[in-house]
């Protein structure tokens, strides 16, 4: 009894694995997921199960406006909790009356409608609209191909991607869709029944697509003039990403006229609450009593936690002047990524955007060896890669990659995430 016994094997924890394996078990596969399992997040930077750090340009999908774990949006949510978390809409509390306070302040006057979504916002609008019509017998909405929004059933018979509504017919009726930023063709696609047009001031899922300037002056002018409702999806490219509180002042910016403009109703949600979901949509002056009492609601809309977190966010946008600095760094991204375009033109094909909501799309798989010898679309293999170069985007499509960091993202970790990204398309331009 003196020998000495074989030491056991060592448990293996394989953290990742185990969480998948969850996942596998319990959750709905509704969705494609990287083979990424993360646990804590600070500024951009994202730390995954097994302790890998990385740079986080995609931002959540454009929520994270602050970056992960800022204190501040900490305490805030920490201390409301202690506070009071939760009143139902039968009843009135400050923190909602206040975030609505400053996003028409940001805007023009009007009043505000919160939920919980992007899609659920979107929904008020549609809403709005038909009651807008209602009398006259007009339901009918205009959206653009290759717009998203949202993924209830009125999202999908509002967004212009096929892909979204297969296998959910018959789609809820009332929309149509037409070429983006083409004003002739919304003009011929109006009918007795239409009441409004809703498009994204930059189209975010359709692969970063900018409005024009002369196409959201022209459909305000064809708006004005056919009695119909303007409507702005923001959900993506509103809330300071595009480096002015919404897209359309960005794109206008300079451009006679540009500075008159207003739509008539606008959805938001992502960046508002920076992690924390709310949603919201508003609406110009005349138009925000058309929701009289009982005609809309939801339960979570707008509550003390969700509208405290949303009203410290938008707080520390402005005390620390991230809506300049989204426009400095952002120019300054497009700047250098275009750059990369000229050097790696077998690469990569164009960078489109606005702030921080660029898109640089890559060119056909086929003129890339490494990425034509994979099925999977170019996107997706690229994004892969930035995986395991530590940087965490989004794909697009199948040819663009979109960066969506946080408003507060540093020049440090732009520098670090554009050099990152050069070392990937580097390799693709030399075959490894
Ligand atoms: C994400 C998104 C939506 C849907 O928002 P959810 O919060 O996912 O419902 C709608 N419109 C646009 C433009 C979006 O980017």
């Amino acid at each position: 009894m003196n020998k000495i016994v074989p030491p056991p094997a060592a448990v293996v924890h394989n953290e990742q694995e185990n969480v998948k394996a969850l996942f596998q078990k319990y959750v709905v596969p509704s969705y494609g997921r990287f083979d990424l399992a993360f646990k804590r997040g600070e500024g951009s930077h994202v730390w995954d199960v097994n302790g890998k750090r990385y740079l986080d340009l995609g931002g959540g999908i454009a929520v994270c406006s602050l970056g992960h774990a800022h204190p501040e949006v900490a305490e805030t949510l920490a201390t409301q909790a202690r506070t009071l978390l939760h009143v139902s809409n039968l009843y009135y509390h400050e923190p909602q009356g206040r975030l609505a306070e400053k996003i028409v302040r940001h805007l023009a006057p009007g009043k505000v409608f919160f939920c919980n979504s992007g899609a659920e916002a979107n929904e008020g609008l549609f809403k709005v609209a038909r009651k807008f019509g209602h009398d006259e017998g007009r339901f009918e909405i205009l959206t653009a191909f290759n717009s998203f929004h949202g993924r209830t059933l009125g999202g999908i018979a509002a967004t212009g991607q096929d892909k979204v509504k297969k296998g959910f017919e018959p789609m809820t009726p009332g929309f149509r869709h037409i070429p983006y930023n083409d004003l002739d063709a919304v003009r011929q696609a109006l009918s007795p029944a239409t009441v409004a047009v809703l498009i994204e001031g930059v189209q975010g899922e359709g692969g970063i697509t900018p409005a024009r300037a002369d196409y959201l002056l022209g459909l305000r002018a064809l708006c004005d003039e056919k009695k119909l409702l303007l409507l702005m999806d923001a959900v993506q490219c509103g809330h300071f990403r595009t480096g002015r509180f919404q897209s359309y002042q960005r794109i206008l910016e300079g451009v006679p006229g540009g500075e008159k403009f207003l739509p008539d109703g606008i959805s938001t949600a992502k960046s508002l609450g920076g992690g924390f979901p709310i949603g919201a949509f508003w609406l110009r002056e005349g138009l925000g009593d058309l929701l009289s009492a009982g005609t809309h609601g939801t339960t979570f809309g707008g509550t003390p936690l969700g509208c405290a977190v949303a009203l410290k966010i938008m707080e520390i946008i402005e005390r620390d002047h991230l809506a300049a600095h989204v426009r400095t760094l952002g120019d300054w991204l497009q700047v250098e990524l275009n750059g990369l375009v000229r050097k790696y033109p077998q690469v990569l094909k164009e960078v489109r955007g606005l702030g921080f909501m660029i898109g640089i799309e890559f060119q056909p798989k086929e003129n890339i060896p490494v990425l034509a010898a994979d099925d999977k679309p170019a996107s997706l293999q690229v994004v892969n890669r930035l995986h395991e170069a530590g940087v965490l985007t989004i794909p697009s499509g199948t040819q663009v990659v979109r960066l969506l960091p946080a408003l507060n993202l540093s020049r440090t970790d732009a520098a670090e995430g554009l050099a990152l990204f050069e070392g990937v398309v580097r390799d693709l331009a030399h075959g490894a």
